[in-house]
């Protein structure tokens, strides 16, 4: 096109054009951002309304960063300690660079040394409560679950671990509707499990390897974004997590915990 034959007329129809494209795009670019934004806000609010808007801004910023480097997040939880396997259990989950989330017996809480203490907090692992007995006949037939877990968290505290995290012994299947309700008045999560490793059935690292595989397998065919995996604290943990966190990483799953990216309430 030769410019100099333009006239006036065309010069300003052009320009009128040009206008009207950079007009319309603005709003379709400051719509798109802010959905965006509202998108990955959104689930923060539901998880955690205690948080002051400041800190969930901060929390949401991590948060946000993190998932967009890996596809999927992995919590992997370990019931029933502390236990003489606790240190290396971490130890492992570290060498890693992968943050576990444990759920505490109250019985037990004497095995729990200030260096396993220090070594959690280092390591960002998540701490919750299971109870103080692990008993189902206490917990569910007598209907001592939340008595029980309000003294397994102040427990808890007095190690400086300031937690709301808690695991139903045996999985929320034993609760009432009533009993769910006052955990949720004491705005408690409660965390069930999305896999069973069965380690305590297996007694076997390869083979409650294998399992929890299976059904990693057919819970990625759903595209599951979150996946909660339960072993306990045994013999053959060390050796079960030394196969399954390398597979996880491969698989680019962020290995966290709820002190990286905050639990939801997960009930089977
Ligand atoms: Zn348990």
């Amino acid at each position: 096109m030769n410019l100099k034959n333009l006239s006036i007329l065309e010069v300003v129809y052009f320009l009128f054009i040009g206008l009207m494209c950079v007009m319309f795009s603005i709003p379709i670019f400051f719509y798109e951002k802010e959905s965006e934004e509202s998108d990955s806000a959104a689930p923060m609010e539901t998880r955690n309304s205690e948080l002051t808007p400041k800190e969930n801004i901060s929390i949401n910023e991590r948060e946000q960063e993190k998932i967009e480097e890996y596809e999927s997040v992995a919590y992997i939880t370990i019931d029933d300690g502390p236990s003489e396997y606790t240190e290396e259990i971490i130890d492992q989950l570290d060498s890693y660079n992968a943050s576990g989330t444990f759920f505490f017996v109250g019985e037990n809480m004497d095995l729990l040394t200030d260096k396993m203490i220090n070594k959690l907090k280092d390591g960002n692992h998540s701490v919750g409560a299971h109870s103080m007995t692990h008993q189902a006949i206490r917990l569910y037939d007598n209907q001592l679950f939340v008595q029980e877990n309000k003294e397994a968290f102040s427990m808890l505290r007095e190690k400086g671990f300031n937690s709301d995290l808690v695991r139903a012994p045996y999985g929320s299947t034993y609760l009432t509707d009533k009993q769910i309700g006052d955990i949720r008045d004491q705005k408690w999560i409660l965390l069930d499990w999305d896999i069973d490793s069965l380690d305590w059935e297996f007694r076997d690292a390869n083979q409650t390897y294998n399992h929890i595989i299976e059904q990693l397998n057919k819970i990625e065919e759903g595209n599951s974004e979150t996946i909660v995996i339960l072993l306990h604290e045994r013999p053959e943990t060390v050796d079960i997590l030394n196969k399954l966190i390398p597979e996880l990483q491969n698989r680019n799953y962020l290995l966290t915990s709820g002190e990286e990216v905050p639990f939801e309430e997960l009930i089977f």
